[in-house]
């Protein structure tokens, strides 16, 4: 028989030897363009803040007046006592920017893949699911009855080639990223949709890093594909990225919306958001519509930063969002990469397998709409010299 302290024991040792052991980084300052790590000031390269809006003055207000007005708790599940009006509000003000007929809000994006594929999914049917899609999603299909197909990442030809082979009556679904999380780039979507209709597919976007960052004011990858009014697209996304809070969304039709209310489990079993989550969420809805140049200054900083080090001579892989990968290789150099941009003052965060192939280790850089043109010649500035450091560059 084994102890649970063995167990923890034994599993802490395992991690340590395969290298794969986590160790938290914490910031001692809010989460911001500028930041504080380890007793330093850092400039933030890690976050998914992408639009500055995690600690904005007009998110706050609203989450402090929704306090004062709704309190802090909801007090119950949403099928219960938990539905807030200002958790409907919410909603219709998130279907009216995705330009669908409805939206449902769930806990969090990882929950949502879970409830949304939980929901929809039953034993004959298909999923066709992109190889480097986020582990939610991975998860979420595995409580479900449903085939698994992985086709390569962004391959749309051996996804047309599995549909093909499929056959029965079931629901077939194409489920992607919009933009991966690991290497920047962006699902192929007109593509994907197009072959997905003439094999009578649904497809299913996770929007994570695309909503807020792609489409006209941030309305996400389907709309940046015009595909936002398509009954065979269904959306869902995170609250917690660029929107600065915390949450997740479905959006599509009125009938998916009622659904979900009746079947995805997260919303069933577990309360509804606090009142202040709600007040910063709708407050950042409002606010990029406002505003839409936040978007557009989240994309020259993009453009810039992302020049600026393939000209310095820096590998950014396939990167074609904010989120600008470096190449290092050996998950040790991009460790010590890390740890040497942290000592000039720069945040960013190293990742090796298994989180990306072994061989691909990287640092992943997140710019975001917070940061001005000073703290990214900064950052690039430290880049160079660790860059030399470890030979990368010249
Ligand atoms: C971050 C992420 C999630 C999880 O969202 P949370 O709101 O943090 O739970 C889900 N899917 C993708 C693609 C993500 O990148």
């Amino acid at each position: 028989m084994v102890s649970l302290r063995q167990r923890v024991e034994a599993e802490l040792e395992d991690l340590q030897r395969s290298g794969l052991r986590i160790s938290l980084k914490v910031l001692e300052a809010p989460q911001a363009a500028r930041t504080a790590v380890d007793g330093r000031s850092v400039i933030n390269l890690a976050s998914n803040n992408y639009l500055g809006f995690a600690d904005h003055p007009e998110l706050k207000a609203r989450a402090k007046e929704f306090v004062e007005r709704w309190g802090v708790g909801s007090g119950a599940v949403r099928t219960i006592a938990g539905t807030l009006s200002i958790h409907q509000q919410l909603e219709e003000q998130l279907a009216s920017f995705k330009g669908t007929e409805a939206a449902l809000v769930l806990q969090s994006g990882f929950t949502t893949n879970q409830g949304v594929l939980g929901a929809l999914l039953k034993e004959g049917d298909t999923v066709f699911s992109d190889a480097l899609n986020h582990a939610s999603i991975i998860d979420g299909l595995r409580l479900t009855r449903a085939e698994r197909k992985v086709f390569p990442h962004r391959d749309v030809g051996a996804l047309e080639q599995l549909l093909a082979e499929t056959s029965g009556d079931g629901l077939k679904l194409v489920v992607t990223d919009g933009v991966f999380s690991m290497d920047g780039d962006v699902a192929p979507l007109d593509r994907l949709v197009e072959v997905a209709r003439r094999y009578g597919a649904t497809t299913y976007v996770d929007d994570a890093h695309g909503s807020g960052v792609l489409g006209q004011a941030g309305r996400g990858t389907v709309h940046h594909f015009g595909l936002e009014t398509s009954p065979d697209v269904i959306q869902v996304g995170t609250l917690s990225k660029a929107w600065g809070g915390v949450g997740g969304y479905a959006a599509g039709s009125a009938g998916l919306r009622e659904l979900l209310i009746n079947r995805a489990r997260p919303f069933l079993f577990s309360t509804s958001h606090p009142p202040a989550v709600v007040g910063g969420l709708s407050a950042a809805l409002e606010l990029v519509v406002r505003q839409p140049e936040i978007v557009e200054r989240l994309w020259e900083n993009t453009r810039f930063f992302r020049s600026e080090l393939r000209r310095l001579g820096f590998d950014t892989l396939r990167s074609e969002t904010p989120i600008v990968p470096v190449l290092f290789g050996e998950a040790s150099a991009a460790f010590e990469a890390s740890r040497q941009l942290l000592a000039k003052g720069i945040f960013a965060v190293g990742l090796g397998f298994p989180t990306v192939p072994r061989g691909a280790a990287r640092i992943r850089n997140i710019v975001t709409a917070g940061h001005d043109q000073e703290m990214l010649e900064q950052a690039l500035a430290a880049y160079r010299e660790v860059g030399r450091n470890l030979a990368l560059i010249s």
